[in-house]
């Protein structure tokens, strides 16, 4: 196992490093020969939870605004700290581990440092979580209920990128942090293109919708298909309108993806202005493209919206970026930029409960009884609801 730039090419013996030392590139994970890695090829002994294996479940029939024949959704919100992060921090941590690392630091919007906490409380080592100070309270919760050191930093996610580069640097800690920083955790998404494609008997599905922030997933997604050796999805790197860089270069046939301003979007766990690493954005672009797909925007009324058709239509409790996907898919459907017998599969990629202050700002069916009311003010409530299919 070796790491290699992804821009100069330069290969450098597998160690705890986060970057090119000769041009700042960011680094993959490379290996002998042509065999796909499993997890276990990566990592030996994992410090894991469970993590991986998550089901592909496909759309209830009737259940979307704009009908699709053939989309499924790939429930990442099922692992341990309930985001697909548990998959990058488990092969990271593990891996940091071999060369001796005694805790660990991670910047985070959220779910990266919820996972992150997990696993140092797995292996008994000590974590330091840095996240932005407008974090969801669910996603600050959950990383304190691990028993993390939670740093809250004023301002948005690239501060606290920033810091925990620091920290990490004075504590000797390995940096987790989820961005491109850690090639090893990167490794393990390859895992989610080896899944899809095994749950769909090998039938490579036209579309992939990932809700993208630096976009690990992304590469992940490709990697994991391009292992597979067949073809290639289109990749859509889905973002919120309040923090779009890589959708705005995309569609400025920009080169280089440029950090963002102010991000403003219900969408936290996609919320990265990349301040100070915008390179990992121009790296993602590149992948979206060679995919063959495309980057696009969704406003956060799209997103309550796909929402709403994941919780009350399909049975599955997303966070507002894990129902992105689903809202670009949507959208794209609506346009007719997709035909409605294409394979798509969308990407859910956190869980309901790390947000639920969302879902109860939006309209929900709910009455309020007297203990010593009559049922039947109870079923006048019910057929006041009308059937399933139009509860969304
Ligand atoms: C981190 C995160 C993303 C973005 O993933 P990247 O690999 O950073 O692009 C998407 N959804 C959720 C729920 C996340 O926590
Ligand atoms: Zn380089």
């Amino acid at each position: 196992m070796t790491l290699t730039c992804v821009d100069c090419r330069a290969s450098y013996p597998a160690t705890l490093l986060y970057a090119c030392e000769a041009c700042g590139g960011l680094l993959e994970v490379t290996r002998p020969g042509t065999e796909p890695p499993g997890l276990d090829a990566l990592v030996s002994p994992a410090v894991t939870l469970g993590e991986c294996g998550t089901p592909l479940l496909p759309v209830r029939p009737g259940s979307l605004p704009t009908p699709a024949r053939a989309l499924w959704f790939k429930d990442e919100t099922r692992n341990p700290s309930g985001s697909f992060k548990d998959r990058l921090v488990s092969a990271a941590l593990t891996t940091a581990l071999t060369f001796g690392s005694k805790g660990l630091v991670c910047a985070s919007s959220g779910n990266a440092g919820a996972s992150a906490a997990a696993y140092a409380a797995r292996a008994g080592i000590p974590a330091v979580i840095l996240v932005p100070e407008r974090t969801p309270t669910e996603k600050m919760a959950q990383i304190a209920a691990y028993g993390a050191l939670l740093v809250k930093v004023a301002g948005h996610y690239s501060n606290s990128y920033a810091m925990a580069l620091a920290v990490a640097r004075e504590t000797g800690f390995v940096n987790v942090t989820t961005t491109f920083l850690n090639p090893y955790g990167t490794d393990a998404l390859r895992l989610v293109g080896h899944e899809i494609y095994d749950q769909l008997g090998g039938q490579v599905p036209d579309w992939v919708f990932v809700p993208t922030g630096s976009g690990p997933l992304v590469k992940g997604v490709f990697q994991g298909f391009a292992d597979r050796g067949g073809r290639m999805p289109r990749l859509v790197a889905v973002q919120a309108e309040g923090c779009a860089p890589i959708v705005k270069a995309f569609e400025e046939r920009a080169g280089e993806v440029q950090a963002w301003g102010e991000p403003k979007t219900i969408a936290s766990g996609i919320s990265d202005p990349l301040i100070g690493y915008a390179r990992d954005g121009t790296y993602t672009l590149r992948l979206v493209r060679e995919s063959g797909g495309c980057a696009i925007a969704v406003s956060d009324d799209e997103i309550r919206r796909a929402m709403r058709v994941l919780a009350a239509g399909n049975g599955i409790f997303a966070e507002p970026t894990g129902a992105s996907s689903l809202a670009a898919a949507q959208k794209m459907l609506a346009r007719g930029d997709i035909g409605p017998d294409e394979r798509i599969v969308c990407m859910v990629t956190g869980h309901g409960f790390k947000d639920f202050g969302i879902y109860r700002q939006m309209p929900v069916h709910e009455i309020r009884v007297e203990a010593d009311a009559s049922a039947s003010v109870i079923i006048q409530a019910l057929e006041g609801m009308g059937p399933p299919e139009r509860v969304v």
